[in-house]
C-alpha cells in the first residue's frame, strides 16, 4: 500500500506559527481586535485566549513530575557524586559565562550605536514592579523545608535539590533500592509519554498563542521605539548565531548548523509561551531523542539552566540599561556597568524563567547605578514581544550548554546528533498506543489479580 509521507510535529508546529503570525497581523492591521467588538471578545480573549492558557497549564502541569523523576533516574544513571558535582560545576561555570559576554556584548553594542541620544519619549505607564529576591534569601531557599510545597510552587532550584538528594540517597541505599530506581525510570518513561501528549496539540496551540500576542501588540509600536528594538534583537541575533555558536564549537567540536537546526522546536515553544519553565519538556525531549544527549546530564542541566542561565534577558538588561541612561542623560562610568553586568548575572541566578521576569531583574539594576525605575516604563510597550525573542535565546543558550556538557561527559550519541531525522516524529507515531505493550500489561495485571 501506498503511504504518503506524514507532516512532522515540527514542521506543523512551524506552520502554526507562520499562520498565527498572518491572522494576528491581519486583525491588528484591520483593527478588529477593538474593545467589545466580536474578534475582540469571542476570538482573541474567547478562543485564542482560553486554549493558549490552556495549552501553557498542560506544559505547566507536566514540568514539576518530569524534573523530579527524570532527576532521580539522571543522578543514578550519573551513579557517583563526583561525577555529578563535575557536571553541576561545568554547567554552572558555562551559564555564568555565556550570561557575562551576553551581557557585554549587548552593552558594547548600543554604547556603540548611541541608542536614546538625543531622545524625548514619555513614559508610555506607571511602572511599579516587584522586587527580585536577595542573594542570601536566593542560597537559603535552595533548601526546602517542605519539597511537597517547593513541588506545589514549582520552585526549580529546592526541587532540583530535593530531587538530586532523593537520587543520591538511593544510589547509597543500593541494591535494595533498585525496585525504586526502576519505578523512577518507569515513572520517567510515563512523563514522556505525557509530554507527546500534550504535544500533539502544539501546532493548534501554537498558532492561537502567536496569533493573540500579535493582535494585541500589532507591530508598529515596534516603530516607535526602533532603535532599542534594532539593537536589542541585533545582540539577541549575535548572542545566538556568533557567540552560543562559537562557545558550542569550540568546546564541543559539535556541528552549530545542526544544533540551529534541531533547537527550533524549542525555540519556538519559548518564543510562543515567553517561559523557559514551560519550556523544560519540550527542551528535555529535543536535547534527549533528537541531539541525543543522555538523561542523565540533560535532566540535571535544563531545568537549572532554565533557572540561573539567562543570556537573552542579560542582552535585554545592557539595551535597556544603556537606553534609559542616555535618555535621562545619565553618566554611566566603567563602574557602573561592571556593576550591571555583576548585578544581571547574579539576578538571573535568583529569578525563574517566567513571563516578564527580565523586567523585575531591569529595576534591581536600576537601583544599583541610580537610574530612575519609571524608566522601565519606557520599554514596556515593546516588551512582550522581546519577551518572547530573549526566551527563545534563554532556552538556545540552556541547550548549547547541555550539549557541550554532554559531550564532554561522553554521554553525547553524536550518531543521533547527526542524523537530521532522529527524533523526529508525526503526531500520529507520537500517540501511537503500542498493542503488544497494552497486551503484556493486561496479561500482567490477570496474573497479579489471579494471584491475589
Ligand atoms: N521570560 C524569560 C524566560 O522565561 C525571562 C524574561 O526575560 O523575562 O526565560
Amino acid at each position: 500500500m501506498h503511504k504518503t509521507k506524514k507532516l512532522s510535529l515540527t514542521m506543523k508546529v512551524l506552520i502554526g506559527m507562520t499562520l498565527g503570525i498572518i491572522v494576528g497581523l491581519t486583525i491588528n492591521l484591520l483593527a478588529l481586535n477593538t474593545a467589545g467588538s466580536f474578534t475582540n471578545i469571542y476570538i482573541v480573549d474567547g478562543a485564542f485566549h482560553v486554549l493558549g492558557k490552556m495549552f501553557i497549564n498542560a506544559l505547566k502541569m507536566l514540568v514539576v513530575p518530569l524534573v523530579f523523576f527524570s532527576l532521580i533516574c539522571g543522578v543514578c544513571g550519573i551513579g557517583n557524586i563526583k561525577t555529578l558535582g563535575r557536571v553541576g560545576s561545568k554547567s554552572f561555570a558555562l551559564y555564568i559565562l555565556t550570561t557575562a559576554i551576553a551581557i557585554a556584548l549587548a552593552i558594547t553594542l548600543a554604547t556603540a550605536t548611541g541608542i536614546g541620544e538625543g531622545m524625548e519619549l514619555h513614559a508610555s505607564s506607571e511602572f511599579s514592579t516587584n522586587v527580585a529576591p536577595p542573594l542570601t534569601d536566593v542560597l537559603i531557599n535552595i533548601i526546602p523545608t517542605n519539597p511537597v510545597k517547593a513541588m506545589a510552587n514549582g520552585d526549580m532550584l529546592p526541587l532540583i535539590f530535593y530531587s538530586i538528594l532523593t537520587g543520591i540517597s538511593v544510589l547509597m541505599v543500593g541494591r535494595k533500592a533498585s525496585s525504586l530506581i526502576e519505578m523512577a525510570e518507569i515513572a520517567n518513561e510515563v512523563m514522556m509519554k505525557m509530554v507527546n501528549i500534550v504535544m500533539s496539540v502544539a501546532p493548534y496551540a501554537v498558532f492561537v498563542l502567536i496569533a493573540k500576542a500579535i493582535a494585541e501588540l500589532g507591530l508598529d509600536l515596534l516603530g516607535q521605539l526602533a532603535g532599542y528594538v534594532l539593537v536589542l534583537v541585533s545582540a539577541l541575533l549575535l548572542h545566538l548565531f556568533v557567540t552560543l555558536m562559537i562557545t558550542l564549537k569550540l568546546f564541543s567540536g559539535l556541528s552549530p548548523r545542526i544544533f540551529l537546526a534541531k533547537i527550533r522546536d524549542a525555540q519556538v515553544f519559548a518564543f510562543s509561551t515567553s517561559s523557559s519553565n514551560a519550556t523544560i519538556p519540550v527542551t528535555l525531549k529535543t536535547l534527549i531523542e533528537r541531539m541525543g544527549v543522555n538523561n542523565s546530564i540533560a535532566s540535571f542541566t535544563v531545568p537549572f539552566g532554565a533557572t540561573i542561565n539567562m543570556d537573552g534577558t542579560a542582552i535585554m538588561q545592557g539595551v535597556a540599561t544603556v537606553f534609559i541612561a542616555n535618555i535621562y542623560g545619565v553618566d554611566l562610568a566603567i563602574t557602573d556597568y561592571i556593576i550591571v553586568i555583576l548585578m544581571s548575572v547574579l539576578a538571573s541566578i535568583g529569578t525563574a524563567g517566567v513571563p516578564s521576569v527580565g523586567l523585575v531583574m531591569l529595576s534591581m539594576v536600576f537601583a544599583q547605578v541610580g537610574l530612575p525605575i519609571e524608566g522601565i516604563g519606557l520599554v514596556l510597550g515593546v516588551d512582550r514581544l522581546m519577551d518572547m525573542l530573549r526566551t527563545a535565546v534563554n532556552v538556545s543558550g540552556d541547550a548549547a550548554v547541555s550539549s557541550i556538557v554532554a559531550k564532554s561527559e561522553n554521554k553525547l550519541d553524536i550518531s543521533i546528533y547527526n542524523d537530521p531525522d532522529a527524533g523526529l516524529s508525526s503526531i500520529d507515531q507520537t500517540l501511537h498506543i503500542n498493542q503488544t505493550a497494552e497486551m503484556e500489561l493486561a496479561a500482567t495485571l490477570k496474573k497479579t489479580h489471579e494471584q491475589s
